[in-house]
């Protein structure tokens, strides 16, 4: 899994630009602008692997690794927002 002490803060910052790019609020869908896997799920490459966007995204918000999916509650598969994303609790 990806580790947070594994990346720099300019990968940091160039995440949450792409994840953000038009500077939405808090509230809105933070539509991804990188790059897409064939399935159309927004991926991001760190160190020569590749996740999926909004994992990173609720990672480096909530500060700690998912043992489950990152779900959006927005439906929207694009979204990047931590605040629209959660892990599914049983
Ligand atoms: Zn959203």
């Amino acid at each position: 899994m990806l580790e947070l002490a594994d990346l720099t803060d300019q990968q940091i910052k160039d995440f949450w630009a792409t994840a953000n790019p038009k500077n939405w609020g808090p509230d809105d869908c933070w539509i991804w602008s990188g790059r897409r896997n064939c399935v159309n799920n927004p991926i991001a490459v760190f160190n020569g692997k590749t996740y999926y966007a909004q994992n990173v995204a609720f990672y480096l918000a909530q500060g700690f690794v998912m043992a489950k999916p990152v779900l959006h509650r927005c439906k929207f598969i694009q979204c990047c927002n931590p605040n629209h994303l959660s892990v599914h609790v049983d």
